[in-house]
């Protein structure tokens, strides 16, 4: 998705969207455990006290324990929307399919079989980490997406779209479903007045590279979440006031 936003000046004195955010990186420069296993450690609590603000997430912990019973399914899993067109005639997809799938991607595919599976199926909050896609493709150009709306029609398979993977209800996942992360399309090109901005960057990557130009556009506070989730569902960060939404 490539989008031409608005291009402001930054106002002076404005923070960084990064001070206002503990992320990953943050935590893992202070020689502490990743966000991901504080979680897991139930101690999400400290990292509040510590001073999150503005990703401070409140949904994003362990979801509580389900006392060995099945995972959980999110409402959309349960009740999965006709992403796919109903005039799928080959049938569920072998394996046999999926490997002509990888081999015709660009980027990657990665399959529950594979080493990174365990990283590629994962969202940003933990709540949804119950979650096992059939296949997660790492999308590195249009013709990968063509081609994967093609598989997706061809076989029936339910289908979610990944940018930053930051969404609250868990939609750019699923269990079977394939999961088109475009995280790989972050290009960020400036001309005179204008950016174009791949579906796949990250906010972070916008500042910096817009703020390279002393520009910046209306985004959210949080370095990781994506362009285009944020842009769809219409972000608030630290220039609102000022400039509006984006
Ligand atoms: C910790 C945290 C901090 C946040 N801070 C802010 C903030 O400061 N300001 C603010 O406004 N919001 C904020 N949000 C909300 C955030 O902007 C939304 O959740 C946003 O939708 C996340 O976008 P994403 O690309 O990271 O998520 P994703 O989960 O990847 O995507 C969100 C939705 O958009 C769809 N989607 C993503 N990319 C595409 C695409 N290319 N084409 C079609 N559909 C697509 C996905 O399928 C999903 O339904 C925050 C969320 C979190 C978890």
């Amino acid at each position: 998705m490539d989008m031409p936003p608005r291009v402001v000046s930054t106002p002076a004195g404005t923070e960084p969207p990064s001070a206002l955010c503990v992320e990953e990186t943050h935590i893992e420069r202070e020689g502490r455990m990743d966000r991901r296993t504080l979680l897991a450690a139930g101690t999400g609590l400290a990292v509040a006290a510590a001073g999150a603000v503005a990703c401070d997430d409140t949904a994003d912990t362990p979801a509580p324990s389900n006392e060995g019973g099945a995972p959980r399914t999110s409402p959309r899993e349960a009740a999965p929307p006709a992403t796919t067109s109903a005039s799928a005639r080959a049938g569920k997809p072998r394996a046999a399919d999926w490997t002509a799938l990888g081999k015709g991607l660009r980027g990657g595919l990665i399959r529950p079989s594979d080493a990174d599976y365990a990283q590629a199926r994962q969202l940003y909050n933990t709540r949804f980490d119950h979650q096992r896609p059939a296949a997660v493709a790492y999308v590195a150009h249009t013709s990968d997406i063509t081609e994967c709306l093609a598989f997706a029609r061809r076989h029936g398979t339910p289908l979610a779209i990944r940018s930053g993977g930051h969404s609250y209800a868990g939609h750019s996942g699923g269990t079977d479903r394939l999961v088109i992360d475009v995280s790989r399309l972050r290009t960020i090109r400036t001309g005179a007045g204008t950016a174009t901005i791949g579906a796949g960057a990250k906010l972070i990557d916008v500042y910096t590279s817009l703020g390279a130009h002393g520009v910046t556009i209306p985004a959210g506070s949080c370095p990781t979440v994506g362009i285009s989730g944020l842009t769809l569902g219409g972000g608030h960060g630290v220039v609102a006031r000022a400039y509006g939404l984006t």
